[in-house]
């Protein structure tokens, strides 16, 4: 499984925590918001590969040759398949 790296900010206090997997951001987010009733952010700084890797196939970074048009990830027109 793919690190994911995410922060959590509190928007009221200097509370700020960074983990390595969602769900425990997750609880640390409630952890915080439940105790001192304050509003908490998260910021999901890298996605698991496989989305990456999607996002990338799709062109989504918008440089020029990004696409993948091999990519299995991608349902791309093929006029050949309809023969
Ligand atoms: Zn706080």
């Amino acid at each position: 499984m793919a690190e994911t790296n995410v922060e959590v900010t509190c928007l009221d206090c200097a509370f700020e925590e960074s983990h390595a997997a969602l769900g425990r951001a997750r609880v640390a987010l409630a952890a915080h918001a439940s105790e001192t009733g304050h509003d908490v952010d998260w910021t999901i700084n890298r996605l698991a590969s496989g989305v990456e890797q999607a996002g990338a196939d799709a062109g989504i970074c918008g440089i020029n040759g990004c696409e993948n048009t091999d990519s299995p990830l991608l349902d791309w027109h093929r006029p050949d398949d309809e023969a």
